[in-house]
């Protein structure tokens, strides 16, 4: 399979921290792969690189053919790669499905027609059926601020696919959601990759990643310590020095 989108020796300091130390990932076209490791080792920081959020000291960023190093994040997400936020960025003082209409004005996608008004009847509909997808239906018209944790999850998941982006880059979506919507989360994304959506996902629940993802590769200080199927990640020595030595620490994070 070829690689979707791929960091090339991904280099980013902050001050004296060397978040990420030739960073390379491949993600497949197709595949739900997994990005694990203890914190601080460069996830999000790896996500902030790739949709143009912060830009890299070196190394660079491929999308479907094309370097895309350095775009902004408005250009990332117009060529297809949409991601969610380790802590929501859902607005709180907005319905549900006032969130997703400011989503349908956010996309490029092919319901804006310059003389359609946004969130018309097209965007609505449009907005209900994901919303009825991630089983949120129900609250679309309460303020996202008055959603449990992980009903915020399942709507940031829902805002982020009213573009249609190709590839989805998840930062901890399972992190503090309950098992229930946890299952339902994980049952939605097999199904979006069924359809042919690929998935890059940062996450600390080991059975989460360990049932979701084909592949994964294991970051620590910056730099891939380890890929392969789950079966041989969850085995490699580096893996369980690197990562699994501090799950019990991870498990308390609030986000
Ligand atoms: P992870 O998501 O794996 O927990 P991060 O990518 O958030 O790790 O952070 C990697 C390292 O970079 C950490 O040491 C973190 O403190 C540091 N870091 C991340 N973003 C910034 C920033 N904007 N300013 C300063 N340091 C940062
Ligand atoms: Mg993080």
């Amino acid at each position: 399979m070829s690689a979707l989108l791929r960091t090339e020796d991904i280099c980013k300091a902050f001050g004296g921290v060397q978040a990420l130390d030739g960073c390379t990932v491949e993600v497949a076209e197709g595949s739900i792969t997994g990005l694990i490791g203890p914190n601080g080792s460069g996830k999000t920081t790896l996500f902030n690189v790739i949709t143009g959020y912060d830009r890299p000291d070196a190394g660079e960023v491929w999308y479907s053919g094309a370097k895309i190093t350095g775009s902004s994040p408005q250009r990332v997400f117009a060529a297809g790669i949409g991601r969610t936020f380790q802590l929501t960025r859902i607005f709180p003082r907005l319905t549900v499905l006032e969130n997703m209409i400011v989503a349908a004005q956010h996309s490029g996608g092919e319901l804006r027609n310059p003389f359609a008004r946004a969130g018309g009847p097209a965007d609505r509909r449009r907005a209900m059926e994901l919303l009825e997808f991630t089983g949120i239906a129900g609250h679309a018209g309460k303020l996202a601020g008055t959603l449990s944790y992980g009903q915020r999850k399942l709507l940031e998941l829902s805002y982020v696919l009213v573009a249609d982006p190709a590839i989805v880059l998840l930062d901890e979506p399972a992190g503090g959601v309950n098992p229930s919507l946890i299952n339902q989360l994980a049952q939605r994304i097999k199904e979006l990759n069924a359809d042919g959506k690929t998935f890059l996902i940062v996450e600390h629940n080991m059975e989460f990643v360990m049932d979701l993802c084909h592949h994964i590769a294991v970051l620590d200080s910056g730099t891939v310590v380890a890929t392969g199927p789950p079966a041989a990640v969850r085995n490699d020595p580096r893996v369980l020095d690197a990562y699994l030595g501090t799950a019990e620490d991870d498990d308390e994070q609030a986000s």
